[in-house]
């Protein structure tokens, strides 16, 4: 049995730190990188990689942020460490929790900006829904964070560090010298918070890469799902250097549509992301894609759209499910949820092509933390108007 979150809502509020030190922060770096910071700090080089495997199993399998914890290290060795370095991840700002037991955590990171996680119980796992970017470059026009400046890029501290945060409120992380792996609260991992996670590639891989690292957090690849909105040039990267699942947010069947939903779409056409598609499968080893559809009363959500859909995916022979996530409304939106039975019909005639067509409970909506609602308060860089029908060339 999962234990429920309470099903009230309660804001809590904890109170800031001051800024840290200019210590390096361990939380992020690769295995390679942590050995490198270990023989520049002195480690002996015959000894770094067994010191970065001792450490890396500190912070990743038990959760330890305190040097003086790591009982199998040599105390002076603690303390050079505790000298030079920090274990850091980024600062629970506020945290909600919905009447249906989903999490949203607002969390700090350095610069003194902010974005969200969401985590989603359900009876069978736990997902973790996180962030890449604070803001996004992109403007999908049904997207909430897409109004929002980018602030900047994710560093891939601040990526893993997400995960770290939501172990550390779920009380997860396993007793010392044990692995408690059966059942986890957070058994998987969305990347489809705020921001395109592939105009952050590297930071994005580095993290995941830990993610999954069998001597740490150790979740498996396949219960990792990037989320891209179609860069296509990195989507073969993807495949080739993460190796997780891929979600495509497809939106739309013909380019005259997808060029105003999915403003990307005029640099890389529908025809174009589909072929990158079909290859991905293969090159990952994994199984399907899937493919996320927005539904937009009266904009993509006919019967004929239903079967173009179908149409491409065939074409291509891309092993595919769709999934359709009716309109999450937020202040301002310009679009309208289609109604429930369009999304059925919609998802019947999918589904009577012979793909799973599986409509997306909307979570968390009640606390703002529902699909494309995402945008931290307190940033409120809005792109004007007008910058943002220029990125889309509406004008
Ligand atoms: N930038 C990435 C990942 C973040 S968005 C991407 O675009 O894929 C995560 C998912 O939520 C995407 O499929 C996105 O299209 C969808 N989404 C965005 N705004 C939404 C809204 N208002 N209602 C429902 N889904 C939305
Ligand atoms: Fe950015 Fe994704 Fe939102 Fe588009 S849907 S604006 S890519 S976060």
């Amino acid at each position: 049995m999962t234990t429920r979150a309470p099903v009230t809502q309660d804001v809590m509020t904890i109170p800031r730190k001051l800024p840290e030190s200019d210590k390096m922060n361990l939380v992020g770096l690769t295995r390679d990188q942590m050995r490198d910071a270990l023989i520049e700090a002195g480690t002996p080089e015959k000894q770094a990689k067994m010191r970065t495997g001792q450490i890396w199993q500190w912070i990743y399998q038990w959760g330890v942020r305190d040097f003086a914890e790591m009982t199998n290290l040599a105390k002076a060795y603690r303390a050079m460490l505790d000298e030079k370095f920090t274990i850091e991840i980024p600062e629970v700002v506020s945290k909600q929790v919905s009447t249906d037991g989903t999490r949203k955590y607002l969390v700090r990171i350095a610069g003194g900006h902010e974005v969200e996680v969401v985590y989603i119980p359900e009876d069978d796992r736990g997902t973790l829904c996180i962030s890449s970017q604070v803001g996004c470059t992109l403007t999908c026009s049904f997207c909430h964070t897409g109004t929002q400046k980018l602030v900047r890029n994710l560093t891939a501290g601040e990526i893993v560090g997400q995960i770290m945060m939501a172990r550390d409120d779920l009380d997860e992380w396993p007793e010392r010298g044990t692995r408690k792996d059966e059942t986890r609260l957070l058994s998987n991992i969305v990347l489809m918070g705020m921001g395109e996670p592939l105009y952050n590639f590297e930071n994005v891989r580095d993290a995941m890469k830990i993610a999954m690292d069998p001597e740490g957090i150790s979740l498996s690849r396949r219960r990792i799902t990037l989320s891209t909105s179609g860069v296509v040039p990195e989507i073969a990267r993807t495949a080739e250097e993460i190796g997780c699942l891929l979600a495509i947010s497809f939106h739309a069947t013909t380019d005259e549509v997808r060029d105003v939903l999915v403003p990307i779409n005029k640099r890389w056409n529908i025809e174009t992301l589909l072929e990158a598609l079909a290859s991905y499968p293969k090159v990952s080893n994994s199984e399907r894609i899937t493919f996320e559809y927005v539904m937009l009363d009266g904009v993509n959500d006919t019967d004929a759209d239903a079967h173009r859909l179908i149409e491409h995916i065939k074409r291509h022979k891309i092993p595919a499910k769709i999934n359709l996530i009716p309109f999450n409304e937020w202040p301002g939106s310009p679009y309208k949820r289609s109604s429930n039975n369009r999304i059925r019909a919609f998802a019947n005639i999918i589904y009577q092509a012979g793909y799973a067509s599986p409509i997306r409970k909307t979570r968390g909506d009640d606390i703002m933390a529902a699909c494309g609602q995402l945008k931290s308060a307190t940033e409120r860089a809005r792109k004007s108007r007008k910058q943002i029908e220029a990125e889309a060339g509406l004008k």
